[in-house]
């Protein structure tokens, strides 16, 4: 079973995920991790996305997913790809066609490999459209920068609201603008708003949406 989780930046969607993959026994599959580590492994070697080759370089990375993190060339770079200039370079990257398909069959074989929850931005639209379960995750923007001051604060990150506000209405119309492969909600998603409900309540309409689709699977 495959359950999708979409929705622009510090909607909550990397905890809800990790603890309703947790809940349901299911793996968990971070895809923002893979556009940080591309763009990380793009910023280190120079190159900028539209360079041509980076195409044949995203199809040549080393990426390999752990439970516990992310592994480039064998380097775990799981921190590494957590700052806010990998942010802003993750959307940028991820605007990339090249860079786009060539993460998609890597998603496509993690999340068949087992009972998947993945989150991202595309996971129900474009990755897994035919997904058992598909969750769209909102929350206001003032909200969502605040979640994620606390969890940068959390790390020891210098940062300010009004700077992570900025940085996150960039990224929405970023990601929502680009031509491929656009953040939107799938039709057939259910839209949860996180605004004004705590963590628990999140993750069990989550799990609420997952267990109808098991009943109408049968
Ligand atoms: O989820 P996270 O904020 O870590 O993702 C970083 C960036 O990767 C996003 O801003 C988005 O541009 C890109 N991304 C994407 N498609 C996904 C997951 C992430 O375009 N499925």
């Amino acid at each position: 079973m495959i359950v999708a989780i979409d929705g622009p930046a510090g909607a909550g969607k990397s905890t809800v995920t990790a603890r309703l993959a947790e809940a349901l026994g299911f793996v968990r599959l971070d895809t923002g991790a893979l556009y940080r580590t591309v763009a990380l492994a793009a910023t280190r070697a120079g190159l900028e996305p539209d360079d041509p080759s980076l195409g044949g370089f995203v199809a040549g990375l080393d990426i390999v997913v752990r439970p516990d993190g992310i592994l480039l060339g064998g380097e775990d770079v799981s921190l590494a790809i957590r700052t806010p200039e990998m942010s802003v370079a993750s959307s940028r990257f991820a605007a990339v066609p090249c860079v786009r398909a060539g993460l998609l069959d890597l998603q496509r074989g993690l999340g068949r490999a087992r009972d998947s929850v993945l989150d991202g931005r595309d996971i129900g639209t474009v990755v897994f459209p035919d997904a058992e379960a598909k969750i769209f995750l909102t929350a206001s923007v003032r909200a969502r920068a605040q979640r994620r001051l606390d969890e940068l604060q959390g790390r020891g990150v210098d940062a300010d609201l009004a700077t992570v506000m900025a940085e996150i209405e960039a990224r929405d119309r970023a990601d929502s603008e680009r031509a491929v492969a656009p953040l939107r909600k799938a039709d057939d998603a259910v839209e949860i708003d996180t605004t004004c409900l705590d963590f628990d309540a999140v993750v069990e309409a989550c799990r609420r949406v997952v267990e109808a689709a098991r009943a109408t699977r049968g």
